[in-house]
C-alpha cells in the first residue's frame, strides 16, 4: 500500500479485432499490481445501452455475473474478483445506459436548466464523475480507497459506441495529469502461417486510431501465437512510439493463471510503476502460490469428468463461473477437469424419436461422467430433460449438484418419484400444477414480475451438523452465498419432503425459504437455490463445489474427516503428492479441455 492521496489509473483498451482476451489482460495487471503490495479496484466499461446485463441472453454474451450489491453485471467482473480476491459493486460496470439514464434523470430534475444538454460535456462528465466515484469505493475489506483503478473499456478502439468513452477518458487523462494515468493497448500480432512472418500492420494502425482520438498508449500488449522478435518489437516501438521495454508479448499459454506471471517475466510491473511514478515503493510481485497452482494445472492428467446438463451448451461462457468454480476445485482434488456438455434436451423421450443418435450420446455422457451438475436456467426448455438427469443421478448414486434451477429440478423429481406425485412441478413451468413444489416467492410484490428477482448476497442458516453441507461449510452458523431467482420451494410441502427422505440443512432467517437441499443416503446429492459458484476462487475453491469434485473423485470422506478448510490449506484432499503427479505428468497439457467442441476455460 502506498500512502499518496490520489488515485493512479491503468486504462486498458483492445485494438484490431475483439476476443483478444482484453479481461483476463486487464485482471492479470490488476493482479501483479497486487502482488507487487498496492490495494487494486477495476471497472468495466460496457458501451452498450443496456442499463446492465440482466436482460442479456447468455448465449450471447456470456452469463451474468452477480454481484453482493445485487448487480448485475458482465461476465469480466468475475475475472476481476477471481484475480482480485475482491467483491467488486454494481457502480464498478459503467454502462452507455447507466450513463444516459443518469444525465436524463438529471435532465428531467432541472439539474441543466437553460442549457442544452449534450454528449460533451455532459455525457463526458458524467462518465469521468462516475469512474472517480466508483474507483473509491473499498472493494477489498480494508477501509479507503485503494492505490490503483484498472479500467477495462470494452469494445475495439473505432467502435462508434465508445466514442463518448474515449473522449471522457483522454479528458480524464489530461485531468489526473501525467504519473497518475496509465494506457495499455491490448492488440494483435498475426503471424502468416505462409512465411511465418509476424505483422505489425494492424497494431500500428490501432494506435493510430487512438492517437486521432486523443490517447497515446503507454504500454502495448501484444497478442501472438509466438513471442515477438526483436526486429518487430523496434518496428512497433517506433511507429507506436513506445519505448521497446514497454511493448509485452501476450503468446498463448496454456492455462490462463499463466498469463499474470507472463505479463511479470517480462516485467510489465516495472513499465507500469515507471509510468505512474510508483517505482521504488513498491517490492518484486509475490507470485508464489498463483506459479505453483499455473504448473499444477498444466500437471494433472487424471481427469474427473463432470457432465453439464444445462440449455446453453453452445458457448462455455454462459457458464463461466460455474467451469471457473468446477476448476478451483479439481486442481485442489488434484484432478484435470473434463466437462461433457449434455444438452437436457437430448436426454429426453421425444429426442429418442426425432434424433436417436443425439439421444444416445447424451445418455452416453451422462453414464460415463463422475458427477452430474445441473445449473441455474429460466424458462421450460430442457426441463425434464435436467429432471431425467437428477433422478438419474439420484437412483444411481452419481455424486449430484444442483444449484438454483438445478436444486428446483431435484425437488420436482423427488415430489415425482418419491412422494408418486406424478405432476409434482414449479408454477414456472405449469401455473396449474395441482403439485405445485416449486413457487413463486418473490420478495416484493407477488403480483409483478418486474424487479422481483430476489438478487445478491443472502444469509443462509445452518441446521444441525451431520449433513454435507454443514460439514463443508465447516460448520459455521451461517453462510452468505449469491442469488438470482424468483421461484423457490414450496413451504407448505417441506414437511411432505422431509418425512419421504429430503432434508433441508440451509434455510433463511424465517426459516420459510429452503437454501439447500440433501439426500442424507446418497454419496452426494445437494441442492442449492443460491449461486455458490461466484464466490468462488483460486485456491480457495466454493465448498459444494469442492464436495461435488472430491465425491467424484472418490475423496470426499476423507475430506469431510479434515473439514474442508483444513484439507484445502494443507492441499490434503488427494493423496497423490505433487512430486508423484510430475513423476506421472508424460507432457504438459492444457488445463481444461472438453468433449471435442474446443472450448476452453
Ligand atoms: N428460474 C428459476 C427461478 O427464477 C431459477 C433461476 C436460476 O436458476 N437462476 O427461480
Amino acid at each position: 500500500m502506498i500512502h499518496s492521496q490520489k488515485m493512479k489509473y491503468v486504462l486498458v483498451t483492445g485494438g484490431v479485432v475483439s476476443g483478444l482476451g482484453k479481461g483476463v489482460t486487464a485482471s492479470s495487471i490488476g493482479l501483479i499490481l497486487k502482488a507487487s503490495g498496492l490495494r487494486v479496484t477495476s471497472i468495466k466499461i460496457d458501451p452498450y445501452l443496456n442499463t446492465d446485463a440482466g436482460t442479456m441472453s447468455p448465449f450471447e454474451h456470456g452469463e451474468v455475473f452477480v454481484l453482493d450489491d445485487g448487480g448485475e453485471a458482465d461476465l469480466d467482473l468475475g475475472n476481476y474478483e477471481r484475480f482480485l480476491d475482491i467483491k467488486l459493486t454494481r457502480d464498478n460496470n459503467i454502462t452507455t445506459g447507466k450513463i444516459y439514464q443518469s444525465v436524463i434523470d438529471k435532465e428531467r430534475k432541472g439539474d441543466y436548466l437553460g442549457q442544452t444538454v449534450q454528449v460533451v460535456p455532459h455525457i463526458t462528465d458524467a462518465i469521468q464523475e462516475w469512474i472517480e466515484h466508483a474507483a473509491a469505493i473499498p472493494v477489498d475489506g480494508k477501509e479507503g480507497p485503494a492505490d490503483i483503478c484498472v479500467i477495462e473499456l470494452g469494445g475495439t478502439i473505432g467502435d462508434i459506441e465508445s466514442m463518448p468513452f474515449i473522449e471522457a477518458l483522454g479528458q480524464f487523462s489530461y485531468r489526473v495529469g501525467p504519473g497518475n494515468f496509465c494506457l495499455i493497448h491490448v492488440s494483435l500480432v498475426p503471424v502468416l502461417a505462409a512465411v511465418g512472418e509476424q505483422k505489425t500492420k494492424p497494431t500500428q494502425h490501432s494506435v493510430r486510431g487512438l492517437r486521432s482520438l486523443g490517447l497515446s498508449p503507454n504500454i502495448l500488449a501484444c497478442r501472438s501465437t509466438m513471442e515477438l522478435d526483436g526486429n518487430v518489437k523496434e518496428k512497433l516501438s517506433r511507429f507506436c512510439h513506445v519505448p521497446i521495454e514497454n511493448i509485452i508479448t501476450l503468446c498463448d499459454v496454456s492455462n490462463i493463471w499463466r498469463v499474470p506471471l507472463l505479463l511479470r517475466d517480462q516485467n510489465a510491473h516495472e513499465a507500469i510503476l515507471k509510468v505512474l511514478n510508483l517505482t521504488g515503493y513498491i517490492r518484486e510481485p509475490v507470485l508464489g502460490e498463483w506459479t505453483s497452482r499455473a504448473d499444477l494445472c498444466d500437471l494433472l492428467s487424471e481427469p474427473v469428468r463432470i457432465a453439464m446438463v444445462g440449455k446453453y451448451t453452445g458457448l462455455a461462457d454462459s457458464y463461466l463461473s460455474v467451469l471457473k468454480a468446477l476448476l478451483h476445485a479439481s486442481v485442489e482434488c488434484h484432478r484435470k477437469l473434463c466437462v461433457d456438455w449434455v444438452p437436457a434436451t437430448d436426454l429426453e423421450d421425444a429426442t429418442a424419436e426425432e434424433n436417436p443418435n443425439s439421444h444416445r450420446s447424451a445418455w452416453k455422457l451422462l453414464e460415463g461422467a463422475d458427477a452430474i451438475l445441473v445449473p441455474g436456467g429460466f424458462g421450460d426448455r430442457g426441463i425434464e430433460g435436467k429432471i431425467l438427469a437428477a433422478k438419474y443421478a439420484r437412483e444411481k448414486r452419481i455424486p449430484y449438484l444442483g444449484i438454483c434451477l438445478g436444486m428446483q429440478i431435484a425437488v420436482i423429481e423427488f415430489a415425482r418419484s418419491i412422494l408418486g406425485l406424478q405432476n409434482a412441478n414449479s408454477t414456472e413451468f405449469d401455473s396449474n400444477t395441482k403439485s405445485p413444489c416449486v413457487i413463486l416467492m418473490p420478495e416484493g410484490s407477488k403480483t409483478q414480475m418486474g424487479g422481483t428477482m430476489r438478487l445478491g448476497s443472502r444469509r443462509t442458516y445452518l441446521h444441525g451438523t451431520s449433513s454435507k453441507s454443514a460439514k463443508l461449510y465447516d460448520h459455521r452458523s451461517f453462510i452468505d452465498e449469491r442469488h438470482r431467482h424468483r421461484y423457490e420451494v414450496n413451504p407448505d410441502m417441506v414437511p411432505q419432503l422431509e418425512d419421504a427422505g429430503l432434508s433441508f440443512p440451509g434455510k433463511d432467517e424465517s426459516g420459510h425459504r429452503m437454501e439447500i437441499v440433501e439426500l442424507p443416503n446418497h454419496p452426494y446429492f445437494v441442492g442449492v437455490q443460491f449461486h455458490p459458484e461466484f464466490k468462488s476462487r483460486p485456491g480457495k475453491p466454493s465448498a459444494l463445489f469442492l464436495g461435488l469434485v472430491a465425491a467424484a473423485c472418490g475423496q470426499l470422506d476423507a475430506l469431510l474427516k479434515k473439514g474442508s478448510t483444513k484439507a484445502r490449506k494443507t492441499s490434503s484432499a488427494s493423496s497423490t503428492t505433487k512430486s508423484q503427479l510430475y513423476e506421472k505428468a508424460t507432457k504438459l497439457v492444457s488445463s481444461v479441455y472438453c468433449n471435442g467442441n474446443g472450448l476452453h476455460v
